[in-house]
């Protein structure tokens, strides 16, 4: 899965918002949550005050009907989405999802999501985000690849390596880029691999995208314990989600020298104090569900484990708690039993308003996902950058340009920290605030 970029998951197309909430781990108010953020943001800024309300709506938002042709002749037709946030910054950008519970409002407020997250890593970019209303499980390969060439037909006016950058999400992945990359390039007349990010890098994918998200959410770790004076040698780690995030996460911290005490998958997770043998355990993308198998299976190394809940993984008394999942997990309802001192967002909204006032009031650190997962979103940029360029970048150069470009986003946000005396949340979204209404104050709105 990736920012780009992850897996199906279930949902009902008749779904209530709070349900549709539930399904996506995202939707319960991406829209609403954004707009409050903003506002937030705005409140510690002297920002003219149309710039802010532009930015409260997108854009645009193009709706397209997506006829398919089923394996047994039969046509179905659906619906998609692609809202286009804000571009001052440069080109949108953001992930395609293909979910029964995509709306024109869950697209809207994630596309708000990325123009913050391209902006506080300061890249070129602003933001977007679509999808397609459709159950991923019940498309047959074919049927995907004939959805998905028909949808870029759709929306190929809007899309392009200088106007709109999709990228894998929910129910996408490096083929579903690939043969959007493939419809564009066709109708183009020319191969324009810069028009989508994370595809496979025999066709311009970037070395190192995988891991990307999960190698940020690694070095915000570390430099916030490094800035709370806490060696990662003495640090406990709890992982909520094995996939592209949490296991990526979790081996490097614990490569880093942290000992990652609980990890977990969809099914539960397992514990062990003195450390988890993560580098041994495949992760969702190698093996789905590996973690709690792990167990049940009795491997060798799996002696002292013990087994808990994902709810109860996420009240473990560690250093560092990383909700690397799904959102809305971390809610009122649980926010008072949080026993980490810090919270990572490896997830992309795990943290819901209400419990994020919690958590401050307790005095837990959040680090935003805007900032914690954006390495996934830098490394597209990077990938672009080599689309354009026709010129190739090592995994070491990838790494090392990502390791630069986190440090910097980085000590951004710790400048507002202690300017503004504020969350790590505000802050991020200070920092990224003020870059796009200062380049809209620059560009001017053209009213
Ligand atoms: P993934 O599918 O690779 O892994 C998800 C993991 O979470 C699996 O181990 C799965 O078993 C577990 N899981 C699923 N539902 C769960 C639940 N309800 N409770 C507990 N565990 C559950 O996904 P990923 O790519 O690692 O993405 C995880 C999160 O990170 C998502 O919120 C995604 O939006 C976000 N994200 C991903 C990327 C990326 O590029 N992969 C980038 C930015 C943000």
């Amino acid at each position: 899965m990736s920012s780009d970029s992850f897996q199906p998951a279930e949902g009902a197309t008749s779904a209530s918002t709070e349900e549709r909430g539930r399904a996506t781990g995202e939707s319960e108010s991406a829209l609403e949550t954004a707009r409050r953020q903003l506002a937030r943001a705005a409140a510690h800024l002297e920002i003219d005050e149309s710039i802010v309300d532009r930015l409260e709506h997108p854009t645009r938002v193009l709706e397209v009907t997506v006829p398919v042709r089923r394996d047994d002749g039969s046509v179905d037709v659906f619906t998609g989405y692609r809202a286009q946030h804000d571009s001052v910054r440069g080109p949108y950008k953001g992930g395609l999802r293909y979910h029964p519970a995509v709306t024109r409002d869950e697209c809207v407020g994630l596309s708000m999501w990325m123009t913050w997250k391209c902006a506080v890593m300061d890249l070129p970019f602003g933001g977007a985000k679509g999808g397609v209303v459709v159950d991923p499980k019940s498309l047959s390969g074919e049927e995907k690849e004939r959805l998905t060439r028909r949808f870029a037909q759709e929306i190929r006016d809007s899309i392009g390596p200088t106007k709109d950058i999709p990228a894998p999400d929910m129910g996408t992945d490096p083929q579903t880029m690939a043969w959007l990359m493939d419809a564009y390039s066709m109708q183009e007349g020319e191969t324009i691999p810069g028009v989508v990010t994370g595809k496979p890098p025999t066709i311009g994918g970037s070395y190192g995208r995988e891991e990307a998200p999960g190698r940020s959410v690694a070095i915000v770790t570390r430099e916030i314990c490094s800035y709370d004076d806490r060696p990662l040698e003495d640090t406990t780690v709890a992982v909520q989600g094995f996939g592209s995030v949490g296991a990526n996460a979790a081996r490097l911290l614990e490569e880093w020298g942290a000992t990652v005490v609980a990890v977990s998958d969809v099914n539960g997770a397992i514990y062990d104090p003195d450390g988890v043998d993560v580098a041994s355990i495949p992760s969702h993308d190698e093996e789905p569900e590996a973690v709690t198998r792990y167990v049940t299976e009795g491997h060798a190394d799996a002696a002292g484990l013990e087994r808990l809940s994902n709810d109860d993984l996420l009240e473990l008394d560690v250093d560092v708690l990383i909700p690397a999942a799904v959102g809305n997990v971390i809610t009122e309802d649980n926010a008072d039993d949080i026993r980490a001192d810090i919270v990572v967002e490896g997830a992309n909204g795990p943290t819901t308003f209400a419990a994020d006032a919690i958590l401050d009031e307790r005095g837990v650190q959040v680090v935003p996902d805007i900032i914690a997962n954006a390495g996934g979103v830098t490394v597209s940029y990077f990938e672009w950058l080599q689309d354009i360029n026709r010129r190739k970048w090592s995994e070491k150069r990838v790494n090392e340009e990502l390791e630069s470009e986190m440090l910097e986003a980085w000590n951004a946000v710790v400048r507002e920290v202690e300017r503004r005396d504020v969350t790590w949340r505000d802050a991020a979204y200070v920092v990224a605030l003020s870059r796009v209404a200062e380049a809209h104050e620059m560009r001017g709105l053209w009213p």
